[in-house]
């Protein structure tokens, strides 16, 4: 019989773990494939200061299926995502979020075509961005262009973390053991034969969206060059700005002496090309510096992730 694994991490999720129990189980029971099955709900607490971990540990108490690893602080999803497939020991991986968003309804669809040998990994992507900011969709949208351009890696836009993996698969990602993850670009990386599934966009059951608009920037940054360092980002930012600034006061310089011709002929236009040549060379450098620090952080070998607290033996 198999045992399949359901990876699940957390973030202050104290008003979701419930109702999530509550839908996989349900779902289970009302499959008969599914039923037959062992199962696993790994919790990870990734760090969470309200009572996320507490409700975890109370229903571990009562359900031997719910295991649970909480970290000694946020290491972030990638983080616990490693965590979670680590101590996973199904012979099918799946991953969700703990937020339902990604329908428990999908998994014994998922089950079945994993089940059928035919694929390594049945992931979901979502067909649309409903209920998403309009800007947030934009900037997302041209994310996945611009990934796709320069990198080999090809990344499926609107892409979930939600999918089922063999355990053959999840060991190659596992052996991918950079510090620097982008779960997103590994999943492709390691290859395999993936199905997609597709579904429309669900909005967060309760809670607010860990991620600020700021924090999907940067993982977007990280998920283009590697494939952290702040100060290196704001070298980056401030040659974007210093160069637009330049060829604002350029037009700005061209209008005027149309209009009223120049009064010191040659000063605005020095400057304004010494502005843009600046901005250009920290821009470069701003992007130098990425590259640098990842291989700084990487050659640190730190640990992906702390446990402070665990009932997985
Ligand atoms: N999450 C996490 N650590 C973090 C941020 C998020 O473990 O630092 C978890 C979060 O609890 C949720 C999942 O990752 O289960 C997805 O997070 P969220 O719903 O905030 O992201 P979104 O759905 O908006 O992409
Ligand atoms: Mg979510």
């Amino acid at each position: 019989m198999d045992l399949l694994s359901i990876v699940i991490p957390c973030l202050n999720e104290e008003k979701n773990i419930f109702s999530i129990c509550k839908e996989i189980s349900k779902v289970i029971k009302g499959n008969v494939e599914l039923s037959n099955l062992n199962f696993e709900l790994i919790f990870i607490d990734d760090g969470s200061d309200d009572k996320t971990l507490e409700i975890i540990k109370k229903l571990s108490k009562d359900c031997e299926e719910i295991k649970f690893i909480s970290f000694s602080r946020n290491f972030g999803k990638e983080a616990a995502i490693y965590a979670g497939l680590k101590n996973s020991s199904g012979d099918f991986i799946i991953l969700m979020d703990a937020d339902l968003q990604d329908p428990p309804v999908l998994l014994p669809q998922m089950y079945s075509f994993i089940k059928s040998g035919l694929y390594d990994c049945v992931a979901t992507r979502r067909t649309s961005r409903k209920g998403e900011p309009v800007i947030r969709s934009f900037f997302t949208e041209s994310f996945y262009k611009i990934i796709n351009v320069i990198s080999k890696t090809k990344i499926v836009n609107g892409a979930r973390d939600f999918r089922i993996m063999t355990r053959q698969m999840v060991n190659s990602i596992l052996e991918v053991s950079e510090y620097n993850r982008f779960s997103k670009g590994i999943f492709s990386w390691v290859g395999f034969k993936t199905k997609w599934l597709e579904y429309e966009n669900i909005e967060r059951q309760q809670g607010q969206t860990n991620w600020s608009f700021w924090k999907l920037s940067i993982y977007a940054l990280d998920g283009i060059i590697s494939f952290s360092t702040a100060p290196l980002y704001l070298s980056t930012i401030t040659g974007i700005i210093f160069s637009l600034l330049a060829v604002i006061s350029m037009i700005i310089i061209i209008i005027r002496t149309l209009i009223f011709g120049d009064a010191v002929s040659g000063w605005s236009s020095t400057i304004s090309v010494i502005l843009l040549l600046g901005g250009i060379q920290l821009f470069s450098i701003g992007i130098l510096g990425q590259y640098l620090s990842k291989t700084y952080l990487e050659t640190k070998n730190r640990p992906i992730y702390i446990c402070k607290e665990t009932n997985i033996r």
